[in-house]
């Protein structure tokens, strides 16, 4: 039997890093299995804010590349079924009526056990659980009703979620037997946590993926970063392309304890993607990245930027502070200019002929051996005066990219304002 899987997301607020880890696990079994990966909205109503929370959970998970088969489906779709089931089990004596609702029977004694795919085998006693109710007074399905019905109605083969489901299990169990279903395979796994051991929040820094996809990080990257929380497929590899994950990825292989979201090992990770495309292909990311945040910086000035800085950031966010002195002005701090430098500078760089950083590196050369300063003593307000900054991608090619004119006309702002 093929399997299928199903990404269950509670329609609230910006889509969650871990939520999506536990998304990326069902997808990639059902791709490496040749199954289906369905998406199905947990809402208990139908607000506008529902919609909205539907559009950008579709929008992130196509960003990162998750696909989902078939159209996206709704829990709340599912209500007219429930209440036809629940009818059916108090008719067959599971459920009963209880002031207007409908309860379902737990048993009474033994244990209500499942053999989970992460986490082996889990017991509850029976006396622990008490009847639950399962359609409201009001005609409204509960959720460990509503979700157990649509995972039989859907054809679920393994639910793959967050272990802070695993307390519900149980009733979802109960449920699946009494609709006289064959109960899906459970796999339970790790929460995602801060390097503070807490769950994962806000506090940490970034959860949700619109803030990753806005701070400039690569989706392969982000992808491969997210299967490797909980999941490894020996002790080692680190760096794995989509369609590897695919192939490697197993239920067998994801840990029991807590997995812990490193954010700098997910920099490091970002920037050997980055250092890994083609000048192309990273040009291709910066334009996007830049065109997506709104910079009107023009096309072909950002692709003649974009080898100067491809070794320099671990992040696309980090390029527009870093080489805003290309298409604007700067402000450089007068206390790290130097009016005798600058202007040696000025009458160096007048005189290059052809303006190239190769050139342009020649004639910073000589000027440090006519004033018989270090390198580092020259360049350091050169650079200030012309990216406004004490880093900036290298001198020459900085130069070289800002143009003659410009590059004279801050050199010379540079020497007045140190005067
Ligand atoms: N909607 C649940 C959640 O957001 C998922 C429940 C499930 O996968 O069964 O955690």
């Amino acid at each position: 039997m093929s399997v299928r899987v199903r990404m269950a997301p509670s329609p609230t607020g910006l889509l969650h890093v871990g939520g999506v880890r536990t998304f990326l696990f069902n997808w990639l079994f059902a791709r490496g299995r040749g199954g289906e990966c369905l998406l199905r909205i947990e809402n208990t109503d139908t607000s506008r804010e529902v919609a909205e929370a539907t559009a950008q959970i579709e929008r992130s998970l196509r960003w990162l590349g998750i696909e989902w088969d078939g159209e996206t489906r709704f829990q709340l779709d599912g209500a007219e079924r429930c209440r036809t089931e629940a009818e059916r089990l108090v008719a067959e004596g599971d459920a009963y009526e209880d002031e207007g609702a409908i309860r379902i029977r737990m048993p009474d004694e033994g244990i209500v056990a499942w053999e989970d795919a992460v986490k082996g085998r889990i017991e509850f006693p029976a006396e622990q659980l008490e009847d639950m109710v399962i359609v409201r007074s009001d005609g409204r399905p509960t959720y460990n009703f509503a979700n157990p019905v649509d995972d039989w109605v859907d054809g679920i083969t393994h639910v793959i979620r967050g272990d802070d489901h695993v307390s519900n299990t149980p009733k979802q169990l109960v449920v699946m037997r009494a609709l006289g279903a064959e109960p899906p395979t459970y796999a339970h796994v790790p929460n995602v946590f801060g390097e503070d051991g807490r769950k994962l929040s806000k506090r940490h820094g970034a959860v949700s993926i619109d803030e990753f996809r806005e701070a400039g990080y690569l989706a392969a990257a982000l992808m491969n970063f997210l299967a490797l929380l909980g999941w490894a497929p020996d002790g080692e590899t680190t760096i794995m392309s989509r369609e590897e994950l695919i192939e490697r990825f197993t239920l067998d292989r994801v840990g029991v304890s807590p997995a812990t979201f490193d954010y700098a090992k997910l920099e490091w990770m970002n920037g050997v993607y980055l250092r890994a495309l083609d000048e192309g292909a990273f040009a291709d990311e910066v334009v996007r990245y830049l065109g997506d945040r709104g910079t009107e910086w023009p096309e072909d000035g950002v692709r003649a930027m974009a080898p100067l800085v491809q070794e320099k950031v671990s992040r696309l966010g980090e390029i527009p502070a870093f080489v805003g002195f290309l298409f604007g002005d700067v402000e450089p701090d007068p206390e790290l200019l130097d009016e005798r430098i600058l202007r040696g500078a000025e009458n160096a760089l007048a005189a290059v002929d052809d303006w190239s950083a190769p050139e342009i590196e020649s004639a910073l050369k000589r000027l440090c051996e006519e004033l018989g300063e270090k390198p580092r003593t020259v360049f350091g307000p050169i650079r200030v005066a012309v990216t406004g900054s004490k880093v900036s991608p290298g001198l020459y090619e900085s130069l070289e990219l800002l143009g003659r004119d410009a590059s004279l006309e801050r050199v010379r702002r540079g020497a007045r304002v140190a005067a």
